[in-house]
């Protein structure tokens, strides 16, 4: 009898416990929070949402991260530029600032706080890691516009509460390119953002930034925050995430260069993840993962143009795709081949791996063939020599650079020819929907 009671005295506990709260994620990139303008044009478009429990995730203002990549390369050459570029960036942050806030409002204090960090970090030595410095140095881009962000939203009317980002997200010491503790981040998710969310109003964060166990900020790879935004969807179970950005939505291709290309309505969680894998630049790589994991609906739609759809990502897959074009500029084909004219063999490939990873070069096509391996990646800064120098004592390599690879899915025998018509053709491999096609533009 007694334990019957002590079941249901359990069962009214849990009946009564609150219900868990609809998150829902935005993310704004750079160019939606880029100057004053910019920033009241968020807070008109949030208006409409003042009733719903909103997760906002912030990049930083406009090309700030790139200033701030400058400082850090100054630093490293002790070249005497990095406080100047400090100081030319922190002005354009208080000329912003001067025309949202009154003169005596907190946020200045704040946000002055937080550079000074970058000051205590060029006051000393460089660091040993460049990428240790660069995390430490680049991430206040991000700390100062979600400052300055959500200090506006409450001033108008949105009350809004910040979330230091690095007391959820934690990852490894990979700085630079910093990879998430999965479990750990959503335990202190659930600790550190779960009850500022069942408060009224925002709550607004960081993109970008981590933090690893001993507390040092990482960052995640640049363009990152929209990884950022799918971090704390996963880990709130969001009922969606929305990417706020100055696009209309997903296009079949880049409409700069090819202006036949279509507005997608839908997509499938795996398209999305394909399209970017092949070089699309519509989200940042490691986004949509975890939304398909939890099977959370990713919108993504323009700042400018509120009211359109944008582009539905989600489990569910439309019956036809048009053909989807992406381009990687700046690759260089590497092929590869034995000194002694037998086939590359597994050893062969432990080294080119291993000298890839070392090199943390960027691969973007592998294709085996009887005498060949052949691999593309990009063609940054003096890696590919490195390679060659790396491997040369037992492997030959051939390099072609000033490629350009094309990544098209759903296309036909006709639209590919098109598409490569001035074009010549250094190596090709289709797989299931995708041709990848390295080339060069013929003059
Ligand atoms: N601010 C970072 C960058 O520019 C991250 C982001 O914008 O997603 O790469
Ligand atoms: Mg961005």
């Amino acid at each position: 009898m007694g334990m019957v009671l002590a079941k249901k005295r359990q069962s009214t506990v849990f009946q009564t416990k609150k219900p868990a709260i609809d998150v829902q994620v935005f993310k704004f990139g750079g160019a939606a929070v880029k100057d004053p303008a910019a920033i009241r044009n968020v807070a008109t478009i949030l208006k409409n949402y003042a009733s719903e429990s909103l997760l906002i995730v912030v990049s930083a203002m406009g090309k700030t991260t790139n200033a701030l990549e400058k400082i850090v390369a100054a630093h490293a050459q002790q070249n005497g530029e990095a406080p100047l570029l400090l100081e030319a960036l922190k002005t354009a942050h208080y000329q912003a600032m001067g025309e949202l806030f009154p003169a005596d409002h907190e946020v200045f204090d704040q946000v002055n706080d937080t550079f000074v960090e970058i000051e205590w970090v060029l006051d000393e030595e460089p660091h040993d890691n460049y990428d240790y410095m660069y995390d430490q140095i680049v991430s206040v881009g991000e700390l100062v516009s979600s400052k300055i962000v959500g200090a506006y939203l409450t001033q108008e009317g949105l009350p809004t509460q910040w979330l230091d980002a690095r007391d959820v997200v934690q990852t490894n010491e990979l700085y630079r390119e910093a990879w998430v503790n999965w479990p750990e981040t959503e335990a202190r998710f659930q600790k550190n953002a779960a009850p500022m969310l069942e408060k009224p109003g925002f709550v607004i964060t960081q993109g970008f930034i981590g933090s690893t166990i001993e507390n040092f900020t990482t960052t995640l790879g640049r363009d990152g925050s929209d990884y950022s935004a799918a971090i704390f969807s996963f880990c709130g179970k969001a009922q969606g995430m929305t990417i706020w950005k100055d696009a209309p939505g997903v296009f079949s291709a880049d409409p700069r260069f090819f202006p036949g290309a279509a507005l997608l309505e839908k997509m499938s969680y795996e398209e999305a993840i394909a399209m970017t894998y092949y070089g699309a630049k519509i989200i940042h790589l490691k986004t949509v993962g975890p939304l398909q994991d939890r099977n959370i609906p990713l919108r993504v739609k323009s700042f400018l143009e509120p009211s359109g759809e944008g582009t539905l990502i989600s489990a569910e897959n439309p019956d036809t795709y048009p053909a989807l074009v992406a381009v990687e500029a700046n690759q260089a084909l590497l092929k590869i081949s034995n000194l002694d004219y037998s086939f590359v063999n597994e050893q062969h490939l432990e080294l080119v791996f291993k000298t890839i990873s070392d090199l943390r070069m960027q691969l973007t096509f592998l294709q085996n063939t009887p005498m060949h391996f052949l691999i593309s990646v990009f063609d940054q800064e003096n890696k590919v020599n490195q390679f060659v120098e790396q491997v040369q004592s037992t492997l030959k390599v051939e390099v072609a650079t000033g490629l350009e690879l094309l990544n098209v899915r759903h296309a036909d025998a006709a639209m590919i020819a098109e598409l490569c018509k001035n074009r010549s053709i250094y190596a090709e491999l289709s797989a299931g929907a995708t041709t990848q096609l390295l080339t060069k533009l013929e003059l």
